[in-house]
């Protein structure tokens, strides 16, 4: 990590994030109920986790708050806790860092159907989203990362929210293209990469999904917009074992992806499902060296 600030860093290069963190806790012994708890009760355990990607090549590391917003804290009983668990995490990431790396606030759905798929309401949703990102900003992070999301609907609140209890921070977003071109509520990357820019966000981007109409997706974007760009794939599309959903790609497989993504333009690398320190080690070989173009 250089002293220079995140958006001037994300401007002049590669930027690798890290890769999943809900499947490396649950290895480590965390129930899926109790992931986000886990900064509070376990932050040794989500510091080591963290680290492992500092270790491996990441200069950028996610707080453990995918599920943090009052909505995903609450079906697991801790709805009334999302400052405590965001500035946990967040000291728990800073501490990970060390310095070294930069600390990304990251921001989930809320598990809720926007307005006018369901019930969630634009206004409820910025408040929901910004009550998690104000504790985060007060705790001190230097980028928040909404990502996942299928529906603009949902993610315009969050980018609003952001705006409004982070207006200092930069701000990314990605996407789910889990439909191949298009995210299951019909967005494809242009219209994505286009809005979101039209807001504010700084860098934006697609995660969660993989293969080749990932690569178009971000090449639709990288047509559409002059931001960089960020991409973080799964470990492979998902396959169905002994009634499990599991992503196998391995390392090497993962990183021929990202010198693809890296030939339509993406400069910000990092994995979701699946993924793991030894992915990250793979990306960093593949996107930083000359031999990965
Ligand atoms: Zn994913």
């Amino acid at each position: 990590m250089s002293d220079e600030g995140f958006l001037a860093a994300s401007r002049s290069g590669i930027l690798l994030l890290d890769g999943a963190m809900g499947t490396q806790l649950m290895a480590a012994g965390a129930s899926e109920r109790d992931r986000m708890e886990w900064n509070v009760s376990h932050p040794d355990v989500v510091e080591r986790l963290l680290r492992e990607y500092v270790d491996a090549g990441s200069d950028v590391i996610e707080t453990n708050t995918f599920a943090a917003t009052r909505q995903q804290l609450a079906r697991c009983g801790h709805g009334d806790r999302v400052a405590e668990i965001a500035e946990a995490a967040t000291r728990v990431a800073r501490r990970a860092a060390d310095g070294k790396a930069f600390v990304a606030a990251c921001v989930g759905p809320t598990g809720e159907l926007p307005e006018p798929y369901g019930d969630l309401k634009p206004e409820a949703a910025v408040g929901i989203f910004a009550e998690q990102i104000e504790a985060h900003a007060a705790a001190g992070v230097d980028l928040v990362l909404l990502e996942t999301f299928i529906a603009l609907e949902e993610l315009e609140p969050a980018v609003s929210a952001a705006k409004r209890a982070a207006p200092d921070v930069p701000l990314a977003a990605t996407m789910s293209f889990d439909r191949g071109a298009h995210t299951s509520f019909g967005v494809d990357g242009e219209t994505a990469a286009s809005r979101l820019v039209e807001l504010g966000c700084n860098i934006v981007g697609a995660n969660c999904a993989y293969g080749d109409e990932l690569v178009s997706v971000m090449a639709a974007m990288r047509a559409a917009v002059d931001v960089p760009l960020l991409c973080q794939p799964n470990a492979g599309l998902p396959q169905l074992v002994d009634g499990e959903t599991v992503f196998a790609a391995q390392p090497g497989e993962f990183a021929e992806l990202a010198k693809r993504l890296k030939d339509v333009g993406v400069t910000l690398f990092g994995g979701c499902c699946g993924t793991t320190p030894a992915h990250i080690r793979a990306l960093a070989q593949a996107v930083r060296t000359p031999s990965g173009r």
